[in-house]
């Protein structure tokens, strides 16, 4: 099947701030009819939307009513369990509606929420600690790259977030340049392939080596069904991140169905 071995392709679509709870009824729906229509084998690749919070419980209703194979996440956490903490949800909240998933520290968290990397490390320790699978997220901005090349900033900000992370904890990465994110200019498979790589590096070092083979690193920024084959040739990439095109149905369900065109 593919080039990264044992490890489950992941396709993910993380819908921001769009879809409310009616809407996203909806779509998953026709998204699942759509992956089957077209026989997906979801031995081969899992698929996840990762809705506003608001959506989650109507999801969570739906999947398993349906019995629909389709996972899902939250797109946020937060570090602490209960208490004070207005506008916060807690990693229980989602383990009680059955999230799989949640992504930390993507960009717009680090930028517009001011999100460093203890807070990164700190929602991580979370979401493990309630059984949620943490999409950790990295990547370079467009100086970033200039000043200090393409690995030094991804490399620095996952060294952070495993810091006190377990050698047994089921984790995502997905490397996000800012600079490709939402800007319709996708990192080239070869760049995304040298920053996964050395990523998958700093798993080992921090995680040990069965940790570094097992955890599956994304790649996202600007990925439609129209270069979603070049990523999933790469050897150390294991799925995608996708934000815009996750909102369409045929696109995302053909980025879902990457076999049928890549080959691998
Ligand atoms: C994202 O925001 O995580 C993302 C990858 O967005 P887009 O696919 O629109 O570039």
């Amino acid at each position: 099947m593919t080039t990264t071995g044992t490890r489950l392709p992941l396709i993910a679509g993380n819908w921001k701030l769009n879809l409310d709870h009616l809407q996203a009824i909806a779509f998953v729906q026709k998204l699942a009819w759509s992956l089957k229509d077209a026989a997906v084998d979801f031995d081969a690749v899992e698929v996840a939307v990762f809705p506003p919070f608001t959506d989650i419980r109507s999801v969570q209703t739906l999947v398993s009513a349906d019995k629909l194979p389709i996972a899902y996440g939250a797109q946020d956490v937060s570090q602490h369990d209960t208490g004070a903490y207005t506008g916060e949800i807690s990693g229980a909240f989602l383990k009680a509606l059955e999230c799989r998933y949640v992504i930390i520290g993507h960009s717009e968290r680090r930028t517009l929420h001011a999100e460093g990397d203890d807070v990164v490390a700190a929602k991580t320790a979370a979401a493990l600690k309630h059984g949620l699978v943490p999409v950790i997220c990295v990547g370079e901005t467009a100086d970033d790259l200039e000043t200090h090349g393409p690995s030094a900033v991804p490399v620095a900000q996952l060294t952070a977030a495993l810091a006190d992370v377990a050698a047994d904890a089921d984790i995502v990465v997905a490397y996000e340049p800012v600079w490709a994110i939402g800007s319709g200019k996708a990192a080239t498979p070869e760049q995304a392939e040298q920053v996964a790589a050395r990523l998958r590096e700093v798993v080992a070092e921090a995680l040990g080596a069965d940790a570094a083979a097992a955890t599956r690193i994304l790649y996202g920024g600007s990925v439609k069904a129209n270069n979603i084959a070049g990523f999933m040739r790469q050897p150390n990439v294991d799925g995608a991140l996708v934000g815009g095109a996750s909102l369409d149905i045929q696109e995302f369900s053909a980025i879902s169905r990457f076999h049928q065109h890549v080959g691998v």
